[in-house]
């Protein structure tokens, strides 16, 4: 989900030529539209293999997808178990076992809070789907005034227009501006590095954040706020940042006394990447409406969805009892059986248990190895969610500027074959502000070994194009 404008493409074209040495025209539309990205012609466990022979450990798992690595037997046979029974059936005239379950699955694993799972194929189709109920729900309620969004700055919720359209990230919006919803404002998302004040605590910072939340409810009309959206931990566009204490409570609890709802955006933090099937639950605070994508499926195939609360769910069923949205590939059977085979594996193979147990060494070993480097301003994260924040001066913070397209770089280098590692660019510099993050999203399955080789490999593509 990288945007086009920014150096990642161009470094990985540059990459790609080393690691592949050809400049072959392509007919496909790539993000770069003149050179392609290294070619990948096979995949196992933690490793990619180019067209030339590097092996490079995913240590992100694309974009935070691949959460059990790669070439996985169980969810390869559950697909192929699905296509020999039924490879497609249209949602609204048929459903299907592996829908039904995978559905059920989902709504248990949040103690029936959420009581509806509607599924789609990917993350931004599952927030397209969270406005879109979000705003039959205040129909259906006879309060069809509230059409305003409450978002925040430098978040990400999917490139499709609605999506965007609640997305504050600017690089990705501008062109794009005068087709996205007007409806939509934006306040400070929680970025402690940057954002809390000397001597603050999480507690007070989540306060003044709520102060400005507040303040937005006021200034659009409390009663014309359909919901406020945010993603439960901060992904691509901010870097893998943990919301502070207190903060999702302070900010529900405003949503809840003006009658408007929440919307938590999982798409990325969900499904187990920060150590719980769902991330709310670390923060005890339910929302209205959840999404959810990339560790559903883990790559095996396209998946995303919404889940419901049953406060809402109640409004529609005793309102006009459907919901005005449907897509031709919804609750696609083949993609259902990969998520229940994928959700069978996390839970058989304890694998939030291993989340759990490696993220304080995946925590320490970075700051033991990373944290005193000169350029290393924040280490940041939660399970297996991490981001590394570079700087061009500790002291006062002062990040690179964003044309030096660092982050960008260091994605590229790490694909080298004296390094081998895929890491994900992300941060300020990525919307076109300063400020470069490298994020590490690791498959849930991997070992305390397997870590170690994250670690080191990350420190030294660091000290490659930094120095010592
Ligand atoms: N929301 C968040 C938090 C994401 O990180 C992403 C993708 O990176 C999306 C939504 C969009 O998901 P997709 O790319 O599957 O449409």
């Amino acid at each position: 989900p990288l945007p086009p404008q920014t150096g990642t493409t161009a470094q990985a074209a540059a990459a790609a030529h080393q690691t592949n040495g050809t400049t072959k025209p392509t007919s496909v539309l790539h993000a770069n539209l003149n050179s392609p990205p290294p070619k990948i012609v096979s995949a196992q466990g933690n490793y990619l293999t180019t067209s030339t022979g590097t092996q490079i450990f995913d240590a992100t798992g694309g974009a935070a997808v691949s959460c059990l690595g790669h070439n996985h037997p169980h969810v390869k046979k559950a697909i192929i178990d699905q296509l020999d029974t039924v490879e497609y059936t249209y949602s609204p005239f048929f459903t299907t076992d592996t829908s039904e379950k995978l559905a059920e699955r989902l709504t248990k694993s949040t103690d029936g809070q959420m009581s509806k799972a509607f599924i789609v194929s990917s993350g931004s189709e599952a927030i397209e789907a969270a406005l879109k109920l979000a705003r039959q729900y205040f129909v259906e309620k006879g309060e069809p005034q509230r059409t305003r969004f409450i978002a925040r700055e430098q978040s990400y919720h999917g490139n499709t227009l609605g999506a965007l359209g609640v997305g504050g990230h600017k690089a990705r919006r501008k062109i794009y501006e005068p087709l996205l919803n007007e409806n939509v404002s934006f306040v400070s998302p929680p970025y402690p590095y940057r954002g809390m004040r000397d001597g603050e605590s999480e507690e007070a910072y989540a306060q003044r954040l709520g102060e400005e939340l507040e303040a937005e409810f006021q200034r659009v009309g409390p009663g014309n706020v359909c919901a406020f959206v945010a993603e439960t931990m901060s992904g691509l566009t901010l870097g893998a940042v943990p919301p502070p204490k207190t903060y999702l409570s302070t900010m529900k609890s405003i949503c809840t006394k003006h009658g408007a709802l929440l919307i938590l955006d999982e798409v990325m933090s969900g499904m187990g990447r920060t150590g719980t099937l769902h991330a709310w639950t670390q923060d005890s605070v339910v929302p209205h409406l959840q999404t959810v994508a990339k560790g559903l499926g883990a790559g095996y195939q396209p998946i995303g969805a919404l889940l419901v609360h049953r406060d809402v769910v109640d409004v529609l069923s005793k309102g006009t009892g459907s919901f005005v949205h449907s897509q031709t590939y919804q609750g696609h059977p083949v993609a259902c059986a990969a998520a229940c085979a994928v959700q069978e594996v996390v839970e058989r193979e304890g694998l939030m248990e291993n989340v759990r147990a490696l993220a304080p060494v995946l925590e320490k070993l970075l700051r033991e190895r990373l944290g005193g480097h000169k350029n290393v301003g924040n280490i940041r994260g939660r399970g297996f969610m991490w981001g590394i924040e570079l700087v061009a001066d500790k002291p006062t913070k002062t990040p690179f500027p964003a044309s030096k397209k660092l982050a960008a770089t260091i994605h590229a280098t790490g694909l080298r074959p004296e390094y081998g590692i895929s890491l994900l660019p992300g941060g300020g510099v990525a919307d076109g502000i300063d400020g470069d993050v490298i994020m590490l999203a690791p498959a849930y399955n991997i070992t305390r070994e397997d870590v170690e080789v994250i670690v080191e490999r990350t420190a030294r593509v660091v000290e490659g194009v930094l120095g010592g």
